[in-house]
């Protein structure tokens, strides 16, 4: 693989990526190639793949056994290509509520965060039995928010299949 920067041959290996260019703080990326510019110095991880990564990463946050938090449902409403304005519509809520929910300044109720969950679900086409089993299993054991995120570890064989999409830095 080649430098985006300079062009150069770039040294490789596989390791686990903190995966913060996502905008949330505890995924990380188990195998992916990481990998360096002897010329510029530059580290790059090659992240395979990426809108079936952020769906799986998705998938992880519906079934998170804590409140979302504002970086989690910001992810959430991206990932569904929506503008903050459409978003607050589909929830009943207005604007800046949203805002303060994506900006951890406001925490939506526990019903509030299942309807995120489930509207996300239903725009993303989830099937019947998953979101039954969202409702019936996951949303039970939602409790209040505490302490910090547990890691969310996603190893590349869960989501990559054959396409580059983008390395970042
Ligand atoms: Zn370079």
């Amino acid at each position: 693989m080649k430098c985006a920067l300079c062009g150069g041959e770039l040294s490789c290996k596989q390791g686990i990526h903190h995966y913060t260019e996502c905008g949330l703080d505890a995924v990380y990326l188990a195998g992916v190639d990481i990998c360096t510019c002897p010329a510029c110095d530059e580290v790059f991880a090659s992240i395979p793949n990426v809108p079936d990564l952020h769906a799986r990463i998705g998938e992880k946050l519906l079934k998170k056994k804590s409140l979302l938090n504002g970086p989690e449902i910001r992810f959430l409403r991206k990932n569904l290509g929506l503008s903050a304005k459409k978003f607050a519509r589909y929830l009943s809520v207005d604007h800046a509520t949203l805002s303060r929910w994506e900006n951890d300044k406001q925490e939506p109720t526990g019903t509030h965060d299942r309807l995120i969950r489930l509207v996300y679900a239903s725009i993303k086409g989830l099937s019947a039995g998953h979101t039954k089993y969202l409702i019936e299993e996951a949303f039970t054991t939602i409790r209040p928010r505490k302490g910090r995120m547990p890691k969310i570890r996603i190893p590349v064989d869960q989501w990559r299949r054959d396409k580059t999409n983008c390395a970042v830095a």
